[in-house]
């Protein structure tokens, strides 16, 4: 697809009113055209009606949501376009100046200027990045056979989604979101199932043990064949599937290969610009960089968090659309500190699991509900103190945990295991 620039003229002012107030304002330019990006433009034009807004993508699509491509629309659920966070019209409609399948490559801080993929430039005013990261790739033969995929743009649903059949036959390495999230549609298509991972549970960077047995049990209790703490030594190619060589010696013949191992942040642009990065770009609670005149957003930043008083990189939902906001805000002179607690979510078959809080550590797991019936809070326990809950079919408990957390209230144990007991009163302290 050629690049494609859309330029709109304005639709609430006059051209020439536009043109006059367009001259006198600072342009921002966004690099990066997903969630966290979209939400700066979208944010900052509400705000700000004379203001120039460049947003640029190196995908061929309008900004749209991840979650459902490893959900609905890997299931076949979904159409592509009920992803985009606005429909296709709406940037020009705003007056944003959306450029699709363009890439930066480099930023001259001290021209305050791009230099685009076609070796044009673009000056700025203030720079927002919003790069997010990418699938971290195996270094191993066999790595790039051409039944390997990694699950993150429409492009990667688009190639996958064709071998999903029954009778197929399957491997995630990687137990993680995006590995179970594969696993279960995989199950739904009617695909037998491997998950390998290195780690000997589940989820294991963000979600206890415990709870990862209860996740993993209801995989198993739909055929999938979990082998943990076991790592990929290669992948060979054999006809038309690839042969993925474990560490324990088992061979597991493959139609389609997904690595679900994690994502890198994209701070190249940025380290090359001399900003400071440490796995990720570091911004403040506005989003503001070490440069006054960029601010960065979304998975790609290591940011300031008030409420947990450290900073840490996130990769989700939450995070891209209100760290987003909060940046417009900061823009537009109207700053407010980005302070949320971290909330994720993942659906698994008809198994809804949400995550709140994130806790560098906790000392036992309350149960509420009994792990079994499938509908249960997991609360994550430091002390006396509520630092975390994950409820599995249970998505109204989730508001009253994040509450107990930012309380720091002290709450007995059994008061929160006991379902008669109300967790809002609880909360209300
Ligand atoms: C399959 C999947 C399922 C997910 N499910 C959930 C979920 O259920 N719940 C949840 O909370 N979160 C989920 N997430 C995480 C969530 O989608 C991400 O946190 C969010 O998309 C991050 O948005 P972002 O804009 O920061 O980054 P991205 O979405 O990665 O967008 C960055 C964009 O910048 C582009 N770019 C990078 N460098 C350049 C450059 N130099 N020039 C131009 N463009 C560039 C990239 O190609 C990309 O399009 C999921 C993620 C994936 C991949």
């Amino acid at each position: 697809m050629p690049p494609s620039s859309v330029w709109a003229n304005p639709s609430s002012l006059s051209d020439r009113a536009y043109r006059i107030m367009q001259s006198d304002r600072e342009t921002v330019v966004i690099v990066g055209a997903g969630q966290a990006g979209a939400w700066v433009a979208i944010t900052l034009r509400s705000l700000d009606p004379g203001r120039r807004i460049v947003l640029i993508g190196d995908e061929a699509h309008p900004p749209y949501e991840r979650p459902p491509l490893s959900k609905a629309i890997l299931a076949g659920k979904a159409g592509i376009e009920s992803a985009y966070i606005k429909p296709g019209n709406f940037y020009a409609d705003n007056r944003i100046e959306l450029m699709l399948n363009r890439r930066v490559r480099h930023i001259n801080r001290d021209r305050s200027s791009l230099t685009l993929d076609d070796g044009s430039s673009m000056e700025y005013g203030t720079l927002v990045l919003a790069t997010g990261c990418r699938p971290r790739m195996l270094a191993i033969q066999g790595a790039d056979l051409p039944q390997v995929h990694t699950l993150r743009t429409i492009a990667d649903v688009e190639k996958i989604a064709a071998w999903l059949k029954p009778e197929g036959k399957v491997v995630a390495i990687g137990a993680g979101f995006i590995g179970l999230e594969f696993a279960s549609v995989a199950v739904e298509a009617g695909c037998s199932v491997t998950v390998v991972d290195a780690a000997p549970h589940a989820m294991g960077r963000v979600i206890d043990g415990s709870v990862a047995e209860v996740v993993a049990a209801g995989h198993q209790g739909r055929g999938v064949d979990f082998r943990f703490s076991t790592t990929i030594e290669k992948i060979e190619p054999d006809g038309d599937r690839a042969v993925v060589v474990l560490s324990t010696g088992a061979r597991l013949p493959s139609d389609l290969v997904i690595v679900g191992i994690g994502a890198v942040p994209n701070t190249d642009l940025a380290e090359t610009a001399g900003l400071a990065c440490d796995d990720g770009i570091i911004v403040n609670a506005f989003g503001r960089t070490d440069d006054p005149k960029i601010f960065a957003v979304g998975d790609v930043t290591r940011h300031f968090n008030p409420l947990l008083g450290r900073s840490l990189r996130l990769e989700s939902w939450q995070n891209a659309q209100n760290q987003g906001i909060a940046v417009a805000k900061a823009i537009a002179g109207t700053a407010t500190p980005y302070a949320d607690l971290p909330w994720f979510w993942s659906d698994q078959y008809d198994t809804n699991l949400q995550i709140i809080g994130a806790p560098t550590a906790w000392d036992r797991i309350v149960w509420r509900g009994a792990p079994e019936s499938g509908k249960f809070t997991a609360i994550y326990m430091q002390g006396e103190k509520v630092v975390a809950g994950n409820s599995m079919n249970n998505a109204r408990d989730i508001r009253f945990i994040k509450q107990l957390i930012l309380n720091g209230t002290p709450v007995p144990d059994a008061a929160l295991a006991d379902p008669s007991t109300s967790l809002a009163q609880l909360a209300k302290g």
